[in-house]
């Protein structure tokens, strides 16, 4: 029996301590709209202790500036009902879910229960994958449109050289092969760039040196470079953490980019590279004596499909993909460059020596 009684006794304890405990707002109004009960939760999102809000009027709640949704909604409800609404708290957009019911008193409306439920944490996740759905449609479309480019122009040489004598076949052939290595080249980066669009990010020792030394190695041959200097200046002070295949991907588009745009009239081209490798961080400098950048497409070179000079043999995808990597990594990326002269790259990733949660 005692059980009983100290059951019934501790429900609406219960029930209080539940709403109380929630992150969600309870409002309760009286049938003129005062409040007459509002959780505390509350004063984290109005900025104002639930105790001062009594009393007051629940259309006064949310500020002038959110007054026209807010007022919409109460004022509509001849039911209970739901609505997602988004109110400008502290500058910032925030949103809710708003459920609002009527308290009914012999079939007379009393007052309402008004729960607002923060989605905003979900609405950011929407909005960020919508925007990722249409980041990846520009790039499939532009992608498709660039394999169809090249296609086109190796079935047109195709029929010239079956229309053709022996010798100028030799050539046709020729610029097939070309156009069927940049076609590759192209696709291969796609890959990467897809494949880096989808993977987690991982936490591994890297081995810079080796790394970039065997970069360096097989990027001199696959652009024919013997001829150029490079020099690798090193600085180890720890070990560096990251993700390899991220690292690696920034590493080639910049290297492969400094071979790409040497500057055939200068005497000697060379490519420096200082690495400096800290408790905190990574920096990478890249620099070369190339052919240099004009001024007026430096910001735009990390744009996608951007190029900056009709010497590209590229398809001006490459610094996108270091500049989307970097920022995954949460890193930085500088560049400088002359005209004429040659450009530096400085890339900065954070060094996750330690293991963060
Ligand atoms: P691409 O595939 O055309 O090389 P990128 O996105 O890698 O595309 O580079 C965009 C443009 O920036 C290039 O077309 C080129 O004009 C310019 N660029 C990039 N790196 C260098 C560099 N080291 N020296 C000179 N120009 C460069």
């Amino acid at each position: 029996m005692s059980v009983f009684t100290e059951e019934v006794e501790s429900k609406p304890d219960m029930f209080r301590k539940l709403i109380e405990k929630s992150s969600d707002v309870t409002i309760v109004t009286d049938r003129d709209f005062k409040i007459r009960y509002i959780s505390s939760s509350s004063s984290k999102i109005f900025g104002k202790e639930s105790i001062h809000m009594l009393g007051s009027s629940v259309f006064e709640l949310v500020g002038t500036n959110n007054s026209a949704c807010w007022d919409t909604f109460l004022v509509s409800a001849s039911k209970s009902k739901s609505q997602d609404l988004v109110l400008q708290i502290d500058g910032e957009e925030k949103f809710f879910t708003a459920y609002l019911t009527n308290l009914f008193d012999d079939h007379i409306i009393s007052g309402l229960v008004i729960k607002l439920h923060d989605i905003t944490k979900s609405k950011i996740r929407e909005k960020a994958l919508i925007d990722s759905s249409k980041h990846l449609d520009q790039v499939f479309y532009k992608t498709t449109h660039d394999l169809i480019a090249p296609i086109r122009s190796m079935m047109g040489l195709v029929t010239l050289a079956e229309n053709s004598v022996e010798e100028k076949r030799a050539e046709y052939l020729l610029l097939i092969r070309k156009s069927l290595v940049k076609l590759d080249g192209f696709i291969e980066e796609m890959n990467d760039f897809f494949k880096g669009e989808r993977l987690e990010i991982k936490r591994e020792r890297i081995d810079l040196k080796s790394l970039i030394q065997s970069e360096v190695d097989s990027l001199r041959t696959l652009h024919n470079s013997s001829s150029i200097d490079i020099e690798i200046d090193f600085d180890k002070q720890v070990d560096f953490f990251s993700d390899l295949f991220r690292i690696k991907t920034i590493l080639t588009n910049l290297i492969s980019n400094s071979l790409k745009y040497l500057d055939s009239s200068k005497e000697k081209s060379f490519l420096k590279l200082n690495v400096l490798v800290n408790e905190k961080e990574a920096i990478f400098r890249i620099q070369d004596n190339g052919i240099g950048i004009e001024q007026q497409y430096l910001k735009k070179i990390f744009d996608q499909f951007f190029r900056a000079t009709v010497h590209s043999y590229g398809n001006g995808i490459g610094l996108f993909i270091v500049k989307d990597t970097i920022e995954r990594l949460n890193g930085r990326i500088n560049v400088t460059s002359t005209f004429g002269k040659g450009t530096t790259f400085e890339v900065t990733i954070p060094n996750q020596s330690i293991l963060t949660v």
